[in-house]
């Protein structure tokens, strides 16, 4: 469904590209809120339609690490779904319009 990144900021890397910093969400694009229902103007967000999200719940964060933190609600929504009869930790899917 390819969600991409939004982020509380950002900075350049060696080729010029935007990439995000701060605290980071997951964002669904053409959407103006992240996928955890934050509003990306009101929260100053910004998005990394570039940017996919790969964040999973056992990255971590390293010194050389941009970003900050990484949204755990975004993560959830997010999580690959587990083979059906594997115990399911988060029923819920991502919010669509
Ligand atoms: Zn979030």
């Amino acid at each position: 469904m390819g969600a991409a990144v939004a982020a509380s900021g950002q900075w350049h890397d060696d080729d010029g590209v935007r990439m995000p910093a701060g605290d980071a969400h997951a964002w669904l694009p053409g959407h103006n809120q992240t996928v955890c229902g934050v509003p990306l103007s009101r929260a100053g967000l910004r998005v990394f339609p570039h940017v996919p999200w790969e964040y999973r719940d056992t990255d971590v964060l390293g010194p050389n690490d941009r970003v900050g933190h990484v949204c755990e609600h975004c993560l959830a929504a997010l999580r690959p779904r587990r083979r059906r009869g594997e115990k399911a930790g988060w029923t819920r899917t991502s919010p669509r319009p």
